[in-house]
Formats: structure tokens, C-alpha cells, sequence
């Protein structure tokens, strides 16, 4: 196989054992989404008839396991439709210009089986916004995704390719994948409520003999927080452990034992979140979207989640920019900082204490703000100069440089000023408006709980 070539394996189950819509359960809302590239596999040319909307690029977005690369493969399968599958991590190469050349391979391989799927996992390994990492291999991967993006905006010669891509981190991916034409829609796998957990269980039951003792609803009321996988996991492992004991059928103490395993293997990785930290991210991003939607002009809110995702940032917005954007106003880069810091003034109003959540706003509203002073001349102190060359991925997918200072100590220290100065305006401006609004992020913070959090997970209310 040739260096250049794609790693992508294709998938060709077809017929009787392929993939369908009836293999994923629990994740109803992203299967209905997903049912309109169903039908677009089908009789891409009805599409194109009725002048519809060809979907192009979709992210889903989910916790590990929560069934993206199942749901992908069940759109395929329901259309029949071949499925090209990589992960975003096998692109980034050692050598230059091999990530780059295996993108243009898989299109190609891709074109010649059209309508079909290309699904790439972990896109984020290939897709981090440029810039953020300063650190080696970072050259290859910013080819790739040059790559990627110019496959992208040729689609127009490449009918009937649809691109999935599937992240847990989707706030690191690269501000240009998400523009109209790319990854334009989104769609959030969520982790399965009560009955999903049941419905999950029950499709991995199915070639399993259970005894009259199983109650599979029982089973779902007592893992909340667990993902498809997790399910399919403790269903695998109860059934191991029948077997080795030469039962004829997997009963209730293998679950219960099964369970336990899975539920000490979790603890180990930190996938659950406590009922708290639910709480603590459901305000930190009510707080974003309040604070964005009531300075009116900010991107617009479509979704808020709450996707456990290491430590850092465990819930996320979805603010689509609603249309493309390449000038942006000083009030509006200030709208911008003061809805970025409404996570942490929601932290800060309602809980008294803030958390480690808000590192990826800091870092965003830092790097605008310091861009205003440096590059934009929208600090009235530091006046019209520029200070440095634009390094900010944000706003401009310009590459990060090292560059040497070309101005004093005295400056950068003034410079540092302006920059608290800016966080800390915006910062007042999201105080404002989520004292005043207090009581809509308590109502939307309440639904959303309320439909995340399981009934036997919900605290009592004289704790929240
Ligand atoms: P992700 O891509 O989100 O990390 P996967 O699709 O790889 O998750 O899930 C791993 C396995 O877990 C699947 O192959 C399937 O057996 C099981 N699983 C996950 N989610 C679901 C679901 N919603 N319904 C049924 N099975 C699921
Ligand atoms: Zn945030």
C-alpha cells in the first residue's frame, strides 16, 4: 500500500447485516435529524430536482460512546449506501504532505463510489484550530486540513459525498470547518434518559437468553449517566459471566456483578459526572447563552448541551455563526468577550465559587481582546499602532508565529493593562445582565436539568 494512500477501510456490510436505524437506540432526536441524509442516499436525484438543501457536512457531537460512529453506519445502512470510515488521528502523519495526499486519495476513492458516507472519527485529532499548538507535527496537520477543507468546497464536483465527522470536543475544532458548505450542521448525541438506557439494553439483549429475573428497566434505573457502549459493555459481560458458569441462561446476579464492573472501570476514567458537576455546567452555559442572546447581535444560540469531555470544558453552546463572517465590529467583539465570560459569571452569581470549566472562554476572550489592543487599534489608550504580527486563530486562522517583540517593557506592560481592562469590561457587562436575568437562567437552567438529570438522579430541591 502506498504511503499517500488513505487507511480508510470500507465498509461493505450489506444486505441482511448491515447497520440499520432499529441496531441504535436512545438517541431519537439525532436519528430524526439524520433521517433527511437517509433520504438523500436514497434518491440523491429527487434532491436535486426539487433544488432541496443537499446536506454536505455533518458533525455529531457526543461523549465517547454515546453511538456516533453506530449512527453513521446505520445512515449508510438504511440507504445502503457505502461507508468509508477513517479517524481524524490517522491523517497526522510524521512526514509532510502524507496527511494531506490521504485526503485527496479518500475523496477520490469516495467520488467513484457516490452517494456515499466518508465518516471520520476524532476529527478533532486533524481539525484543532490552527494555532493552538505551538508544538511539533503542527505544519503536516494544518496541510491536511487545507486538504480537507478544499475537498470540501469542491463538492459541487463530487455529488452525493456526504462527510460525518464525529467529536467530543467540538469548541477546539478549527472556527473554518464549521463555515456554511463545510460542517454546517450539527448534530449532538446525547447520553440516553431513562427509557433510551432501556432501549439501548434491550437491542444488545437481543441474542442473549435472559431469565425471568432480568428486568432490563431496572437495569437502565440504575445506571444514569451511561452511554451505549457502557450498556453494550455490562449486556457482553453478564453474558461472559453466565457462561463461564455454565448457566443456560444470563440472570440477574450476572447483571448486578456486570454493573459493578463496568461501574468501577468509569469511577477509574472519570466518564460520570456527579449530579454537582451537572449543575455547575448547566448554569456555565445557560450563562453563555443568556448573556449572547440578550446582547441581540451575538451568533445565534441553537443548542445548549452538557458533554462531559475531560475536565477542562465539560458542557458547550452551540453558536452557529449564522452567516460568514470577515469584518467584526468593536461593539460586536465586545458582545462577543461578554457572552465567552457569561459562563463563569453564571458560576460566579449562582454558586458563589467558580470552576476549572472556563479555561477554553479564557483563553478565547484573552486572545480577542489582546488582538483588539495589538492589531485592530480598539483600545483608545495604546492608540492606532500595531503591535505584533496577527497570531489569532480566532478571528483569522492565521498561523501562530513566535515573533520578537518590536516594542518596550514599558508598552507590553501597558499593553497587559489594556488587555485586563477590556476582560474586565465585558466581564462587568455579563454581570449586569445575568443579575437582571437571574431568574430565566434558574427557569432554563431548571428544564434543562430536569431533562438531562434522571428522575433517581435529581438531587433534592433544597439542594439545588
Ligand atoms: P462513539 O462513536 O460515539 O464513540 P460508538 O458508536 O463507537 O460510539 O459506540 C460503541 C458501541 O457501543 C457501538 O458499536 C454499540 O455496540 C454500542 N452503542 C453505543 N451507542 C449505542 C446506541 N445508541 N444504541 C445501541 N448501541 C449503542
Ligand atoms: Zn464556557
Amino acid at each position: 500500500m502506498g504511503i499517500g494512500k488513505s487507511k480508510a477501510k470500507l465498509v461493505t456490510d450489506t444486505g441482511e447485516n448491515r447497520i440499520t436505524f432499529v441496531d441504535v437506540a436512545g438517541i431519537d432526536e439525532a436519528k430524526e435529524e439524520l433521517q433527511e441524509v437517509v433520504d438523500f442516499l436514497k434518491t440523491p436525484e429527487r434532491f436535486e430536482t426539487l433544488g432541496g438543501r443537499i446536506p454536505r457536512g455533518i458533525l455529531l457531537v457526543g461523549a465517547p460512546g454515546t453511538g456516533k460512529t453506530l449512527l453513521a453506519k446505520a445512515v449508510a445502512g438504511e440507504a445502503d449506501a457505502p461507508f468509508f470510515s477513517i479517524s481524524g488521528s490517522e491523517f497526522v502523519e510524521m512526514f509532510v504532505g502524507v496527511g494531506a495526499a490521504r485526503v485527496r486519495d479518500l475523496f477520490a476513492q469516495a467520488s467513484a463510489k457516490s452517494p456515499c458516507i466518508v465518516f471520520i472519527d476524532e476529527l478533532d485529532a486533524l481539525g484543532k484550530a490552527r494555532g493552538y499548538s505551538p508544538m511539533g507535527g503542527y505544519d503536516e496537520r494544518e496541510q491536511t486540513l487545507n486538504q480537507l477543507l478544499t475537498e470540501m468546497d469542491g463538492f459541487h464536483t463530487r455529488k452525493g459525498v456526504i462527510i460525518m465527522g464525529a467529536t467530543n470536543r467540538p469548541e477546539i475544532l478549527d472556527p473554518a470547518l464549521l463555515r456554511p458548505g463545510r460542517f454546517d450542521r450539527q448534530v449532538v448525541v446525547d447520553r440516553p434518559d431513562l427509557a433510551g438506557r432501556e432501549g439501548i439494553l434491550k437491542v444488545h439483549a437481543k441474542g442473549v437468553k435472559l431469565s425471568a429475573s432480568v428486568d432490563l428497566r431496572l437495569i437502565a434505573q440504575r445506571t444514569p449517566g451511561f452511554v451505549g457502549a457502557d450498556l453494550a459493555n455490562i449486556v457482553n459481560k453478564a453474558a461472559l459471566l453466565a457462561a463461564r458458569r455454565e448457566k443456560t441462561e444470563v440472570t440477574r446476579d450476572e447483571f448486578s456483578e456486570a454493573i459493578d464492573r463496568v461501574v468501577a472501570g468509569l469511577e477509574k476514567k472519570k466518564r460520570l459526572i456527579n449530579p454537582r458537576e451537572k449543575k455547575i455546567v448547566a448554569y456555565h452555559e445557560t450563562g453563555h447563552a443568556v448573556v449572547g442572546h440578550s446582547l441581540g447581535s451575538a451568533d445565534e444560540v441553537q443548542k445548549i448541551s452538557i458533554v462531559p469531555r475531560g475536565i477542562a470544558a465539560l458542557g458547550y453552546t452551540i453558536q452557529l455563526p449564522t452567516e460568514d463572517r470577515y469584518l467584526f465590529t468593536k461593539t460586536e467583539l465586545e458582545q462577543k468577550l461578554a457572552s465567552l465570560l457569561g459562563g463563569r459569571v453564571a458560576e460566579e452569581f449562582f454558586f458563589n465559587d467558580v470552576s476549572t470549566g472556563s479555561q477554553n472562554d479564557l483563553f478565547k476572550a484573552t486572545d480577542i481582546a489582546r488582538a483588539m489592543v495589538k492589531e485592530y487599534g480598539m483600545s483608545s489608550h495604546m492608540g492606532l499602532s500595531s503591535y505584533g504580527r496577527p497570531r489569532n486563530p480566532f478571528l483569522k486562522g492565521d498561523s501562530y508565529m513566535p515573533t520578537e517583540r518590536e516594542y518596550s517593557e514599558k508598552l507590553a506592560g501597558e499593553i497587559d493593562e489594556e488587555v485586563k481592562l477590556i476582560l474586565e469590561q465585558a466581564q462587568a457587562t455579563a454581570r449586569k445582565i445575568i443579575q437582571e436575568k437571574s431568574a430565566t437562567v434558574e427557569a432554563i437552567d431548571r428544564e434543562e436539568f430536569l431533562r438531562l438529570a434522571e428522575p433517581e438522579a435529581l438531587p433534592h430541591t433544597s439542594e439545588l
